[in-house]
């Protein structure tokens, strides 16, 4: 389950610190290192997985992880602040932009975005 090599994992293990802001049994959510935004959060499943492309859609575990993740973010944003919306960004792979594979969901907002 957890990848011992995975910077996320040890995240979600507390091997390493982060700065958490929102955790349950499955999902944690922490602020971006390296903020590209006023508010630059990543939520991610507790479960492994690298990206979008290691989902298998026979997995009934990974349509709940997916699916509770899209309904966690506005949660989290509302908690945040955030009432005039916000923006999700998830990279898949190096022609992504990814460069932490183990599968988050960026969370952006509060002002200071670039037009995409
Ligand atoms: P991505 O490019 O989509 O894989 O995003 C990885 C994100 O993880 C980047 O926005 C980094 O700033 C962020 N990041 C890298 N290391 C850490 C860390 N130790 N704690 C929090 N965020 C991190
Ligand atoms: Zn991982």
């Amino acid at each position: 389950m957890s990848q011992s090599n995975c910077l996320f994992c040890k995240i979600t293990n507390k091997e390493i610190p982060a700065e958490i802001i929102y955790e349950d049994d499955n999902f944690l959510c922490f602020k971006d290192i390296n903020p590209k935004a006023n508010v630059h959060l990543l939520v991610i499943p507790k479960q492994h997985i690298e990206n979008l492309n290691d989902l298998n859609p026979n997995d009934k575990k990974h349509h709940e992880i997916m699916s509770n993740a899209l309904m966690l973010l506005p949660k989290i944003a509302k908690e945040q602040g955030l009432d005039d919306g916000f923006r999700t960004v998830l990279n898949t792979g190096p022609g992504g932009g990814q460069e932490v594979y183990h599968i988050h969901f960026h969370l952006l907002g509060g002002g200071n975005l670039h037009k995409l």
